[in-house]
């Protein structure tokens, strides 16, 4: 009887081990799902991080993160703001938004800000995330930041290399070039493109009188308001010191010349206020056209520069058309 009671003893003991080691052994599968999960995890981090470093546009690491962030988070919406700075005044420059899976009410919302230089260039915000994927999106935002600034730093340097620093135009070659793709568009679609040349009445003279830095301030804002009469498709362009020129597709001589007039009378009737002087400048016009004038880039620039030319000879403050 005792034997018994003790093999039933023993029997229980190895059954409560038993099941010990079963739970044990639970624990660790779960323990091992749990980590092969946060390996998959990284390693899809590892991937959409690497992704995103090809992307050198916002709409190109938008459309990379956007599949990602549908297909690894719970939440309800995902928000990227990017803001620019005009005079030191910041404004929404571009807003991303991605529509989630939880219809929860409880408006839990993480934002991060992004600061460069001292100011906030962008935002990201998840509204009513899963508490479960807190840690995956505290991994990747980071790395989000890293690329929206890289894509800012490389948005600034390709500015840089077209444009004008004073006067906010085109630079020659960009604009050159620009000029050049336009024509084979024009040449194959049998369309209009107008090209105005224009350059400041007596400069020198302004430069003598008053001085360089308001020669400057002359230059900036006639490039403005060469800027502002001018339709979005159009392209201004410094062509060298004092000279400007503008590309104006699918337009022909006449509407050219209805933008110069406009120009030549906005730049006469503007007082221009530089340091502690006043004064008004003018400006003469030269336009060409294609394909009525000139069919190749040479002569639609030699055409306007002709033009141009005989605007000064007229007495400036002129628009002339080549003949
Ligand atoms: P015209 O009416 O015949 O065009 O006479 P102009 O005096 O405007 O022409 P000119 O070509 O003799 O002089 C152009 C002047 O533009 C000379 C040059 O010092 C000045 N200039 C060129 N680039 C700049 C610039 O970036 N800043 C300033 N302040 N002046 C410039
Ligand atoms: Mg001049
Ligand atoms: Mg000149």
């Amino acid at each position: 009887m005792r034997k018994i009671a003790a093999l039933k003893n023993k029997l229980k003991r190895m059954e409560d081990r038993r099941a010990g080691l079963s739970r044990r052994l639970d624990n660790i599968k779960q323990e091992k799902l749990y980590l092969e999960r946060k390996l998959i995890d990284l390693s899809k981090l590892y991937t959409i991080t690497k992704e995103m470093s090809f992307d050198i546009r916002f709409n190109e690491l938008f459309s990379s993160l956007e599949n990602f962030i549908k297909d690894n988070f719970q939440f309800e919406k995902f928000k990227i703001i990017l803001f620019k700075y005009e005079n030191g005044k910041r404004s929404v420059d571009k807003v991303y938004e991605i529509g989630g899976k939880i219809e929860d009410r409880s408006r839990d919302i993480i934002a991060i800000p992004l600061v460069m230089r001292r100011r906030v260039i962008s935002e990201i915000l998840i509204e009513n995330i899963n508490k479960d994927d807190y840690d995956k999106f505290l991994i990747l935002t980071p790395q989000v930041t890293l690329q929206i600034e890289r894509i800012k730093l490389f948005d600034e340097i390709e500015r840089l290399s077209i444009m004008d620093g004073l006067t906010g135009t085109y630079l020659r070659r960009y604009f050159l070039e620009r000029l050049k793709e336009e024509l084979s568009r024009a040449q194959q679609y049998n369309m209009d493109i107008a090209f105005i040349m224009a350059d400041l009445d007596y400069f020198k003279k302004c430069n003598d009188n008053f001085g360089h830095l308001v020669g400057d301030v002359v230059l900036k804002e006639v490039a403005g308001i060469l800027k502002q009469n001018v339709r979005e498709i159009d392209l201004v362009g410094r062509f060298g010191g004092e000279e400007f020129c503008i590309l104006l597709p699918e337009a022909n001589k006449a509407d050219a010349y209805a933008v110069a007039e406009r120009i030549r009378k906005a730049v006469e009737g503007y007082t221009i206020k530089a340091y502690d002087e006043t004064l008004v400048v003018t400006i003469s016009m030269g336009i060409s056209s294609f394909p009525k004038d000139s069919r190749v880039l040479d002569k639609l620039i030699e055409d306007a520069d002709i033009a141009l030319y005989e605007a000064k000879r007229q007495g400036r403050n002129k628009v002339c058309l080549v003949s």
